[in-house]
């Protein structure tokens, strides 16, 4: 199998567990364990900050981030695919009491104009004050899209205009900075809150951490704690982290490449695959405009011995590459793709409707 659903499926490598088995550990919530320390320090001047904190997983640093910039009945405003909005169980309404605003996008990203006809009249009784705009990158349901840096600090610059407190969802920042050749630290910087996931493309088994500032740091801390985030012995985890950031950052232009030549097969192959999309880690593949409908291709792929996943946008498949794909493994992949692909099947949907996009 080649398996492609998702860059959270990376098994952690031997060199990865000799560094948990030899990490120095204590008890993280009393702040003594020094691996954890380690990876905190190391962790906030890479994305840009004064602080960052631990954590267990990229959605409680969302959520954590999402509750520290705002009060109850106030709005956030992100992209509708967002992974906050999406795939987050509504987590923003139920951990911070906020009202959530969906822009729509194609590629996840947005311009100064969205941002500004988003935000609600300030002073305005009626309506939730819009406190937090959150962005993504790359863009998960965009299909791995990267902000450009100077596209990414025109928006902050609107928020900013606008009184609105900024947040990074940057599970793969990594990704986007490798991609853009740009430094973590040159996106995180203009955000309040910096998320970075850690089992993502990083190939750790799980963690995250939130950079935020040394004012809100404290404050961080504290909805950590409440949302049952605080740990014991974590460092045999962060170790991995420690560990990734030495050993996995400059690769993942490694899983980009490979994208771009499955892309790039399967466009040859006649599949529908947008190649200029193609920036990170993802690869889209349209099968409904083709007359696939997507679970019947993801169960005839499965029988070709590849696995795709459901991309954000209906009727479109996800193929991500990482740790544990191989360029053989894409030599594999483009033809047993385009072998399950080939029989076509009545369309599910008129052309008419097929997003221009794809
Ligand atoms: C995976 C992901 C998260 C959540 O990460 P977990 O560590 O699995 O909770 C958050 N944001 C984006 C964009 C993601 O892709």
């Amino acid at each position: 199998m080649v398996d492609l659903r998702s860059d959270t499926l990376t098994q952690p490598t031997s060199g990865m567990r000799r560094a948990m088995a030899e990490a120095v550990v204590g008890d993280e919530q009393k702040r003594e364990d020094p691996t954890v320390i380690a990876l905190e320090e190391r962790a906030a001047a890479l994305l840009g900050h004064d602080a960052a904190i631990y954590l267990p997983t990229a959605t409680m640093g969302n959520q954590i981030a999402l509750r520290l910039l705002s009060e109850p009945g106030d709005e956030v405003v992100a992209e509708g695919s967002s992974h906050v909005f999406r795939y987050e169980l509504g987590g923003p309404a139920v951990h911070g009491g906020l009202a959530m605003k969906p822009l729509a996008s194609e590629d996840g990203l947005l311009t100064p104009e969205d941002v500004r006809a988003a935000v609600n009249p300030p002073g305005d009784l009626h309506m939730a004050p819009t406190r937090i705009l959150s962005l993504e990158n790359t863009h998960n349901g965009g299909g791995g899209r990267v902000w450009p840096l100077d596209r990414f600090s025109d928006v902050v610059a609107e928020a900013r205009a606008q009184g609105l407190r900024v947040h990074l969802d940057g599970a793969r920042l990594l990704n986007a900075a490798v991609a853009a050749g740009v430094s973590a630290a040159d996106y995180g910087r203009e955000a309040d809150t910096v998320t970075l996931c850690l089992s993502k493309g990083l190939g750790c088994p799980l963690g995250a951490v939130i950079a935020t500032s040394s004012e809100l740091a404290p404050k961080a801390r504290r909805f950590k704690h409440l949302f049952g985030g605080a740990m014991r012995q974590a460092g045999v985890v962060a170790a991995t982290g420690l560990y990734a950031l030495d050993h996995h950052v400059e690769r993942l232009a490694e899983d980009h490449a490979n994208a771009r030549r499955l892309g790039e097969g399967l466009a040859e192959a006649g599949l529908p695959v947008a190649c200029d999309a193609i920036e990170s880690n993802f690869v889209l593949v349209h099968v409904e405009s083709i007359g696939i409908a997507a679970d019947d291709a993801v169960a005839r792929l499965r029988a070709e011995g590849v696995l795709l996943s459901f991309a954000a946008k209906r009727g479109v498949l996800r193929a991500v590459t990482h740790l544990d794909v191989s360029a053989e493994d894409i030599d594999r992949a483009i033809p047993a793709i385009a072998r399950a692909l080939s029989r076509r099947a009545a369309p599910v949907r008129a052309a008419a409707d097929v997003p221009t996009a794809y």
